[in-house]
C-alpha cells in the first residue's frame, strides 16, 4: 500500500478541525490533528507531516510564532487558514514564509486544490521534479527561456518587467505572491515598496493578456496582499 500523504491540522475549533479531517481523509489523505501550538511542536518532529494546516488563532500561541519556530528547522509546506478580513497577519504570514492561505470559512474544492499546488511546489523545491521551461494554461503559453509569450497561438508583447512579474507569477501558479515580494525579486531588496508601480504594470500586462481586463482569468488580485496566477489544479 502507497503511504498516504500526512496532513497536520493545527486548529482548536473541533467543527472546523473535524471538517477538514473528513475531507482529507476522503481524498486519500491522512491528517495529524494538534489542538494547540505546544502539542503540533511536539508532534512535527516524530510526525513528520507532508504539509501544515495553520489556524492563526490558538489559544496558546500567537500563530505567527508557530510559523517562525516551525521555519527554524522544516521546510514542510504551511498553508495558513485564516478568518476573514485579517490581510495584514496573511500578508506577515506569507512574508514569514508560510506557503498560502485559505480564508474561512472555505469550500473543500477550494482547500483541496491549495493542497495540491503546495505539494507540487514543495516536489519541485525538492528536485524530484524537474522546473519546466515552458508553462501552460486555458491557451496561455509561457517560454521562460525564449522570453515569449503567446494566448491561443498569437505572440503578445511585453516589456522587460511586465515579462518578469508574469513569469515570477507563473513559476508559482497557483500560489499568492505578496506585493513586497515580487518588488524584492524584481527590484531588489532596497526598493521602496511602492505597490503602485506594481499595479501600473498590473493594469498594462492585463490589457496585453486578458480578454476582459476587468475580470482576469489569468492574473486574480487578492485585495491588500498580491497577485495569483490561475493554476490548472484549481
Ligand atoms: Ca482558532
Amino acid at each position: 500500500m502507497a503511504t498516504k500523504v500526512k496532513v497536520m491540522i493545527i486548529e482548536d475549533e473541533d467543527a472546523i478541525s473535524n471538517f477538514i479531517a473528513m475531507t482529507l481523509k476522503a481524498n486519500d489523505y491522512a491528517p495529524l490533528l494538534a489542538k494547540t501550538a505546544s502539542e503540533a511542536l511536539s508532534m512535527i518532529p516524530s510526525h513528520c507531516p507532508d504539509l501544515i494546516l495553520l489556524d492563526l488563532g490558538l489559544p496558546d500561541m500567537d500563530g505567527m510564532e508557530i510559523l517562525k519556530k516551525i521555519r527554524e528547522w522544516s521546510a514542510t509546506p504551511v498553508i495558513i487558514v485564516s478568518a476573514r478580513g485579517e490581510e495584514a497577519d496573511k500578508v506577515e504570514a506569507l512574508d514569514f514564509g508560510a506557503d498560502d492561505y485559505i480564508c474561512k470559512p472555505f469550500g473543500t474544492s477550494e482547500l483541496l486544490a491549495r493542497i495540491r499546488t503546495a505539494l507540487r511546489h514543495s516536489m519541485k523545491n525538492a528536485g524530484t521534479a524537474a522546473a519546466s521551461d515552458i508553462f501552460t494554461t486555458k491557451g496561455l503559453r509561457i517560454d521562460f527561456s525564449k522570453r515569449q509569450v503567446t494566448i491561443d497561438g498569437r505572440e503578445v508583447h511585453l516589456t522587460q518587467i511586465e515579462f518578469k512579474i508574469v513569469s515570477l507569477l507563473a513559476k508559482s501558479a497557483g500560489q499568492v505572491l505578496t506585493y513586497d515580494f515580487i518588488i524584492t525579486e524584481l527590484w531588489g531588496p532596497y526598493a521602496v515598496k511602492d505597490n503602485q508601480i506594481l499595479r501600473v504594470n498590473m493594469a498594462n500586462i492585463r490589457r496585453k493578456l486578458e480578454k476582459n481586463p476587468g475580470s482576469p482569468e489569468y492574473i486574480f488580485t487578492e485585495v491588500g496582499i498580491g497577485y495569483r496566477m490561475v493554476d490548472d489544479g484549481i
